[in-house]
């Protein structure tokens, strides 16, 4: 499939196919004056020599240790001056070949260096469907994840399923959580698709990928066409993330992944949802559902309530130290609204926490 994605700068494509790994060079416009890839220690033996291969002219290549650690000033550096060293000018083209820590720092590379270059992302990770669409780009600042960023669509996203085969299963489990809550906040047959259809516990085959990825990716484009600089029904794909950020942070970063931290944090925006609304939302048998797909869904013991309620406040999208969540009125309906710590306070306790 191919499809294409409305930015205020510009309109881009959105490429899935099989295999296009190897040719990753056709696709791609041909008279920039340099292509730099930046990848990292994982993904480079697993696919760098496989897509330089069809390039026709000589790829410069930066390699960044794996890991969400490489999100840094001393790394964004580290690229900036190699781009130099190397020739890099206004009219070359970086493409990032990897995650979303690839993707994201490569992105604000791109947005930076000389004022802004083309970049093209190729995501390697399920994870980085939802972060290579939507033209957020950013690094870390040691008191802060993504405090220093900008707004730079892709030229192209570009992703081959076939390389989702090679990942760690707590990275796909991490990715799916992302479709699952694009399923839950606007695509319901999406979230019912993936209950039937696919595990946490193990990639599927490939025609499954493609279906998938395009089905998610196309929800993303959804929201951030209707909203691109963040105002507010972008806001909605902060579904589990205020509780799973949290948890996050708490355990340690790295204890759980992302996306095993938002599983919970949707667990409980949905037993929030039933509460503030006073309603239904049957978030048992969702509840269920996600269990059987692979996720925790409750409480890691040894959290501490405070604490998470504190770090719940300190949330980018609070104001004012109120918590503001994602809920639910429906499923495909989230709405943004400022919950009473007592309430959270109460489920959190539910939840088994102390
Ligand atoms: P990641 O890039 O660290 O990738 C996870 C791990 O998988 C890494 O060890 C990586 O080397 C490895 N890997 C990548 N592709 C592989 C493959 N095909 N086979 C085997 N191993 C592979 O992390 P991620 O989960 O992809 O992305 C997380 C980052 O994305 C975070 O920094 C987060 O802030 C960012 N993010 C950005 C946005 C945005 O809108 N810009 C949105 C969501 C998340
Ligand atoms: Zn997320």
């Amino acid at each position: 499939p191919e499809f294409t994605v409305r930015a205020s700068s510009h309109t881009y494509p959105v490429i899935i196919e099989p295999g296009c790994r190897h040719k990753l060079y056709e696709k791609i416009n041909h008279s920039y004056s340099q292509y730099f890839i930046i990848t990292d220690t994982n993904v480079s033996p697993l696919y760098l020599e496989e897509v330089k291969r069809s390039f026709k002219k000589t790829a410069v290549v930066y390699t960044i240790p794996a890991g969400e650690g490489s999100k840094s000033l001393e790394q964004f550096e580290k690229i900036c001056s190699f781009a130099l060293d190397h020739g890099i000018d206004r009219n070359s083209v970086i493409i990032a070949l990897g995650g979303g820590v690839v993707g994201d720092i490569a992105g604000f590379s791109a947005a930076s260096y000389m004022r802004g270059i083309d970049f093209i992302q190729v995501p390697t990770t399920l994870l980085a469907h939802d972060s290579s669409v939507g033209g957020k780009t950013g690094i870390n600042l040691p008191g802060g994840k993504n405090m220093i960023g900008a707004f730079h669509a892709p030229k192209a996203v570009m992703f081959d399923p076939e390389v989702f085969h090679t990942l760690p299963e707590r990275e796909w489990r991490s990715g799916l959580a992302e479709v699952i809550k694009h399923g839950l906040i606007y695509d319901y047959s999406l979230y019912s698709w993936v209950c039937e259809n696919v595990s946490a516990r193990q990639v599927p085959d490939t025609s499954k990928l493609v279906y998938l990825l395009e089905r998610s990716v196309k929800v993303k484009r959804a929201i951030v066409e209707s909203d691109e600089k963040e105002k507010g029904i972008r806001a909605f794909l902060n579904f589990g993330h205020t509780l799973g950020h949290a948890i996050e942070a708490e355990a340690g970063y790295g204890l759980w992944t992302h996306g095993e931290a938002v599983a919970m944090g949707m667990a409980f925006a949905l037993k929030v949802s039933e509460e503030v609304f006073q309603t239904s939302l049957d978030s048992g048998k969702i509840i269920n559902q996600l269990e059987q797909l692979g996720y925790h869904t409750s409480l890691p013991e040894n959290m501490n309530t405070d604490r998470l309620i504190d770090r719940m406040k300190r949330d980018k999208k609070g104001i004012n130290g109120q918590i503001r969540f994602v809920l639910l009125e429906a499923p495909e309906r989230p709405k943004l609204v400022s919950v009473e710590e007592g309430m959270l306070r109460n489920l959190i306790q539910i939840g088994g926490v102390k």
